[in-house]
């Protein structure tokens, strides 16, 4: 029987063989300078490459490295939750498994934790290798998210933060499926605060992000923590009424009273019946976007099924097969 840990570190892979064992090697060498028990959850989500041997090699070789096994492809969002599900550490880290986010910053996070905040997020300065087009789009939607959404989550933070257990059980219990983990947990409120760090280049690989997974990432987020999409079509349609108004307004006075008509032709009618052909498609996307969403949370469906969790004590974690609702 291995001792209860104090600390859990959560790492999602997704096809990351090239990286595990310098993942374990640095932060075993950071985890062992606290003196303390801690776990290694790495949670392997439908990865084809050696993920999944690479990975029970390193539990083999040490205990404290546990294996949440997925069926299939998750996401990375539902893999972080699984290992929340699973962590079982007094204090919980989400690391990304390719590190891009530097594991001694977890010294830090960990002193801020013993000074009594009970979420310690990490703010990007500065990132190192990747392409102006991911900084430029990851930077614009922060700050749209940060404007649209009723829930302040901090500028330039992913989802490398440290959670006290109290913010880690009420997560659990939040299932929705369309999930941005970093605007839940600023939801969820407690003791806040941030360090700094340099988002390094990944160790091996490549992203797992492109452009199309960002943009669904980005609906999430959105739908997830806003309405305002749904109230623009509200805001146009008041605004194009009001022109419309106008629009009538001058058509009459000036058949009146200039006994002729400002508008002519087929090719203006033409145009403003496809404009508003154009506002009303899209209005109804963004309903799609939310109707969508609700159905599959509708369906209730568990968020990810398991091959194998390995490491585990029997009554830590959910079983095989099933999972949280
Ligand atoms: N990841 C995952 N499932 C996916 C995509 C990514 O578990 O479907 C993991 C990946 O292995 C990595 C982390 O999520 O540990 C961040 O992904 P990535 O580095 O590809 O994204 P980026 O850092 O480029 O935004
Ligand atoms: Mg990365």
């Amino acid at each position: 029987m291995t001792e209860r840990p104090r600390y859990s570190i959560v790492a999602p892979c997704y096809n990351e063989e090239g990286v595990l064992y310098e993942l374990h090697k640095r932060i075993s060498a950071v985890m062992d300078s606290l003196g303390e028990p801690w776990e290694l959850v790495l949670v392997n989500d439908g990865s084809h490459d050696r993920t999944p041997e690479i990975m029970r090699e390193l539990h083999q070789r040490d205990p404290r490295v546990k294996i949440v096994d997925f069926a299939r492809n998750f996401g990375h969002q539902i893999a972080v939750t699984a290992g929340l599900d699973f962590a079982r550490g007094d204090a919980v880290v989400i690391i990304d498994a390719d590190l891009q986010d530097p594991p001694q910053v977890i010294l830090d996070m960990v002193q801020k934790w013993k000074e009594g905040y009970e979420v310690v997020y990490a703010v990007r300065t500065h990132r190192k290798g990747e392409s102006w087009f991911k900084k430029f789009t990851a930077s614009l939607f922060y700050r749209l998210i940060y404007r649209i959404t009723d829930v302040k989550i901090p500028l330039d933070t992913g989802d490398f933060r440290l959670m006290d257990r109290r913010v880690v059980d009420v997560l659990r219990q939040m299932r929705e499926r369309h999930r941005f983990i970093r605007g839940m947990t600023s939801w969820v409120g407690f003791r806040q605060t941030g360090v700094y760090y340099v988002r390094e280049e990944r160790f091996a690989g490549q992203t797992h992000y492109p452009f199309r997974k960002m943009l669904k990432f980005a609906l999430d987020a959105i739908t997830g923590f806003s309405y305002l999409p749904l109230q623009l079509a509200t805001y146009l349609g008041f605004a194009i009424a009001a022109l419309s108004a106008v629009a009538a307004v001058v058509v009459i006075f000036t058949r009146l009273f200039m006994g002729a008509a400002p508008f002519y032709g087929q090719a203006t009618t033409l145009v403003c019946v496809l404009f508003i052909g154009g506002v009303q498609l899209i209005t109804l996307g963004i309903i799609g976007e939310y109707l969508g969403r609700i159905y599959d949370e509708v369906k209730g469906r568990p968020l990810y099924i398991l091959r194998e969790a390995i490491g585990f004590e029997e009554t830590q974690a959910p079983s095989v097969g099933q999972t949280a609702q």
